[in-house]
């Protein structure tokens, strides 16, 4: 007997998976906060400390097709929309207290990301002490291009990672420079919550986050992966 429900219940989140005809369904959205050494000099911090979480919901995303321009609105009640580049982590197999040196069999790809942020009503909880889920967790905040599969990804560890701006550099540094790695990242992760087949992980950004605003466009990439490229309509 199948299940009724009050009313039709939200579609599936899902991302394309390149060479695949199957979709990645998403579960959850992790993000890691501060994990490159120059952006948290930059948010004004030491760049030490123990890897920390935020988290948005699956419907944030928005799929940046493969040499398409994907769109987004520029978002409510913010003065202060800032971009960061972000290596995705597609985690294929769940699991908690995973090791670093087993982080890989739960790795199913990776994708490039951008955690977009409301950054002045980020700031203000900050200074608050109260939850960043306003700045951070708001419709359409998590565009995401296609997932490569692990094996086809290459050196993603020591990959390139950018994002211009009308053209113009914004953000460019390497995937060595996390402070925590992705497998550290899962380690702390999942010793925090239970991951499952369909979580995402957006492991931080590097220096140069920065303000855009309505009419540009933002392309980005981590070598390897397919680029994406978003526009702020
Ligand atoms: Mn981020």
């Amino acid at each position: 007997m199948s299940e009724s429900f009050a009313f039709a219940p939200p579609a599936v989140v899902s991302v394309p998976v390149l060479g695949h005809t199957e979709r990645f369904p998403v579960h959850r959205i992790y993000c890691v906060g501060r994990n490159y050494e120059e952006h948290a000099k930059e948010m004004g911090f030491t760049g030490r400390e123990p890897p920390f979480f935020f988290l948005k919901p699956a419907d944030a995303i928005v799929v940046a097709e493969a040499g398409q321009t994907a769109s987004i609105p520029y978002p409510s009640l913010t003065k202060n929309l800032h971009h960061e580049i972000e290596l995705v982590v597609a985690i294929g197999k769940g699991g908690r207290n995973i090791r670093a040196q087993d982080a890989a069999q739960h790795i199913y790809g990776y994708a490039v990301g951008l955690d977009m942020t409301r950054r002045d009503l980020q700031s203000d909880m900050k200074k608050q002490g109260r939850p960043w889920c306003i700045g951070k967790a708001y419709d359409q905040s998590a565009p995401i291009g296609p997932i490569t599969v692990a094996a086809d990804a290459g050196a993603i560890n020591e990959a390139g990672i950018w994002i211009q701006v009308n053209g113009t550099d914004r953000q460019r540094s390497n995937v060595a420079k996390l402070i925590w790695n992705v497998a550290e990242t899962i380690e702390v992760l999942s010793a925090a919550w239970e991951l499952q087949a369909g979580d995402l992980i957006y492991t931080g950004t590097p220096e140069g986050v920065a303000a855009v605003v309505q009419g540009d466009t933002m392309v980005g990439g981590v070598d390897g992966l397919t680029s994406i490229s978003v526009q702020v309509a």
